[in-house]
């Protein structure tokens, strides 16, 4: 199968290199022009797992504007959500309307966006449970031993096609380990719930989430941002995936068995000074909530406070 993955950054570079080593031909494509000179420049891009064994693994390269291959089976998109809109515009003289697209990007706005390019019945969208980090240009870590984490996903029409399983295999031979669900709302939000307690909380005080999780009063946050996300979800139809205890306890388990020394994407966007996703995840939450007449106070407030932390770091820069 041909992938062209947009967005070469760390979680694009992780499934994209898979797919690669897995047998399937894959090509990038990234607006960062450090990061895609460097990739040029030494024929690849360095890998390390866990910062060990730093290896270059070729890998093909473009910008937006260089790219005019339109024969990829699978368009997959790994972006920040702000990032999306510009990216579609800069890449569209490259999709046709038979390419499927896959995006396992964190909180939520990119559907709309996509849907503006791609018609539902190829869209496949998921959450990536897989930590990666992009150290600098050209270099990337996967954080966990080979086949560590997995991803959930479904289609937008939630009704998975011949393609679709080929895309499924594909992923599970590269050692993603998919599961596909046929709730497309309810597998996308359990990850903006998870994400809103978690990355949002551990972002602010700058802690891993193991730290967060050994906290005494933890579960009485999470609660209380898991009940008013839920109370959202209920107001806009929602089919959620998990009850609220069962997402309390994976957010306990993925903090205190799976990632304890794990710091979230959101926290590493907050030290390299560059904007969080929060307005996507809690943010998202707030306004699905005004639109049913529900306000999601504790959400809007830690909205609110990630940004006056964005803030603070950005003028102490200045
Ligand atoms: P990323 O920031 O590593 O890359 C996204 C884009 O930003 C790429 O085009 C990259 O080249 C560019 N970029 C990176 N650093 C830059 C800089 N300093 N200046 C300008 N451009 C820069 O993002 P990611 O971690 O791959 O995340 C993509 C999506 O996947 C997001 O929605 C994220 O929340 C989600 N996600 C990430 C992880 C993770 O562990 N990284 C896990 C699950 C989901």
């Amino acid at each position: 199968m041909k992938f062209t993955v947009v967005g070469a950054g760390a979680m694009g570079l992780r499934y994209g290199v898979l797919l690669q080593e897995a047998g399937n031909e894959v090509e990038f494509v990234d607006a960062w022009e450090p990061h895609v000179n460097k990739m040029k420049e030494n024929g690849g891009v360095y890998v390390t797992r866990d910062r060990q064994n730093r290896h270059l693994v070729p890998v093909k390269v473009y910008t937006p504007e260089e790219y005019t291959n339109t024969d990829a089976d699978v368009l997959i998109f790994f972006l920040k959500q702000m990032q999306l809109a510009d990216m579609l515009e800069r890449c569209k003289h490259f999709f046709t309307p038979d390419q499927y697209v896959l995006t396992g990007m964190n909180g939520m706005g990119h559907v709309e966006k996509l849907l503006n390019y791609f018609d539902g019945s190829k869209l496949i969208a998921g959450t990536a449970l897989i930590a990666t980090i992009l150290k600098a240009p050209g270099e990337v870590d996967f954080v966990g031993k080979v086949g560590a984490g997995s991803m959930n996903l479904a289609n937008y029409t939630e009704e998975p096609d011949e393609m679709t399983h080929k895309v499924v295999a594909e992923l599970a031979k590269a050692n993603i380990n998919p599961t596909l669900t046929t709730n497309f709302q309810g597998t996308l939000m359990a990850k903006v719930v998870f994400n809103s307690v978690v990355n949002t909380l551990c972002t602010l005080f700058e802690i891993t989430m193991g730290e967060y999780a050994a906290f005494e009063k933890a579960d009485e946050l999470s609660l209380a941002l898991i009940n008013e996300a839920y109370d959202v979800c209920e107001r806009a139809g929602v089919k959620m995936l998990n009850s609220r205890q069962e997402e309390l306890d994976t957010v306990n388990y993925v903090s205190k068995v799976a990632n304890p020394l794990h710091y979230p994407s959101m926290y590493q966007d907050m030290s390299k000074n560059r904007p969080t996703e929060v307005d996507y995840i809690n943010g998202y939450l707030v306004d699905l909530g005004r639109k049913y007449n529900y306000e999601a106070h504790t959400h809007a407030f830690l909205t609110n406070l990630v940004h006056l932390a964005e803030h603070t770091r950005q003028q102490r820069q200045n």
